[in-house]
């Protein structure tokens, strides 16, 4: 369906880039990163190297992008973002040309290939946005349907407003990190069923599997976004791990929802991978049942086919185990849901702000986006490779997501990874 030349599988860069990479040139997910010792600066990932735009620029190379040079040095993409969507295209379109396989540009400027590309190792990578606002949602059915049952065996899995609207809630911005950032243990009130609350070390520190977009300048106060053109304001998509103390919330949630047990750390990965890549890979998604309200009507449901992953390594396993696997297309309410309801009510959206998907889940075992689905709220422990068994995260845990889409015949337009080290 997509006539766009960036996204051509037949396209080839001069860049080196092995069989497999998340990083071919049909990808060119942005992020932002920093030498040792250097500022931060943005770039675009290509095989195993960073393309260090900020080094493009001052070559000259991106004058007739309407991108301030500014932007190519900050310190997260949300002054890029900000620039909207026609500008976001104009950027990938120049990227994909200098990266070509006969850009003479490149050829013809001596040591300019080596100068610009950097390789991944050797570089830090930070958090790609800096978001104002970070909205959690709810979205799979399978998800909010374990969890039911959990928590209310005798009672519908669902609560009523569930079909009727994309369930969220506001999470913190500020404690939104870099992958690699280590987690800390956070510490809260816990209440068994039958004694006082004490104070304590969570003792269920979870990991929620999810997909999050990032908005472009969406709205203004007393604005809605309208469900049908509401992709238009989203930049891209990054994985994230939304840490959960599940302890903790349980106790505290009621009746005004997720406080602290949610707010203490959320990892983003460090690649956006834009709409625009994502393109070939987008599927129907699941019809709804029932009919949803007309501000929420689409004219096409669209979600995105993208394979998700989750390992764990432990002090013991160094080398990561995968304990479960699921696909985003599943997600009952899409992206364009999301951000049309968040804004229905006049609330204004930012440049950079992230939205997040809620943990994704299947039907089956070994598709659950949790370990409190995985474990059944840890009453059935998880055997790793390693013979070591978990309920919950135990310090020194490494979680690590992973996704991709394509692969095979198709190039394999991937997210890198976001991993976190309970501390
Ligand atoms: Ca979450």
């Amino acid at each position: 369906m997509s006539n766009d030349p960036t996204t051509d599988p037949r396209l080839r860069s001069w860049v080196d880039i092995a069989e497999g990479s998340d990083f071919p040139i049909q990808n060119l997910p942005y992020g932002v990163f920093r030498r040792p010792g250097g500022t931060p600066r943005m770039g675009v990932a290509i095989g195993g190297f960073v393309f260090d735009l900020a080094g493009v620029a001052e070559a000259g190379l991106l004058d007739h992008v309407a991108v301030e040079q500014s932007a190519f040095h900050s310190s997260s993409l949300n002054s890029f973002i900000a620039s909207g969507r026609s500008v976001w295209r104009q950027l990938r379109a120049r990227v994909s040309e200098l990266l070509e396989i006969s850009c003479p540009e490149i050829k013809g400027a001596p040591g300019l290939a080596d100068r610009s590309l950097v390789p991944m190792s050797e570089v830090e990578l930070l958090a790609p946005i800096e978001p104002g606002d970070y909205v959690d949602f709810y979205s799979s059915l399978q998800h909010a349907t374990n969890l039911g049952r959990l928590f209310r065996p005798d009672g519908e899995p669902l609560l009523p407003n569930w079909r009727h609207l994309p369930v969220g809630y506001h999470g913190r911005s500020s404690s939104v990190v870099a992958s690699g950032t280590p987690i800390k243990r956070p510490t809260g009130q816990l209440k068994g069923p039958d004694e006082p609350p004490r104070w304590g070390p969570t003792e269920r520190l979870d990991i929620e599997l999810e997909v999050g977009f990032i908005t472009g300048r969406a709205n203004s106060l007393g604005e809605s976004v309208p469900i049908n053109g509401a992709e238009e304001h989203i930049f891209g998509v990054v994985l994230v791990n939304d840490w959960s103390a599940r302890d903790i919330q349980a106790w505290e949630y009621q009746p005004l929802g997720p406080f602290l047990g949610k707010s203490f750390a959320t990892s983003i990965g460090p690649w956006v991978v834009t709409l625009d890549a994502l393109e070939p890979f987008r599927v129907a998604a699941p019809a709804q049942d029932p009919v949803v309200l007309e501000y929420l009507r689409e004219e096409q449901r669209r979600g995105i086919d993208i394979h998700l992953e989750v390992a764990l390594a432990t002090p013991d396993m160094p080398k990561a185990h995968v304990i479960s696997r699921v696909n985003f297309s599943e997600m009952y309410w899409t992206m364009a849901q999301q951000l049309a309801h968040a804004t229905s009510n006049g609330t204004p959206v930012r440049a950079g702000d992230l939205y997040a998907s809620g943990t994704v889940s299947g039907a089956e075992a070994g598709t659950f986006g949790s370990l409190i689905e995985l474990t059944r709220n840890g009453s059935e422990p998880i055997t790793l490779a390693s013979g070591e068994q978990r309920r919950f995260l135990e310090d020194g845990d490494t979680a690590i997501v992973r996704g991709f889409c394509g692969g095979g015949d198709r190039p394999r337009i991937g997210f890198g990874e976001v991993r976190g080290t309970v501390a």
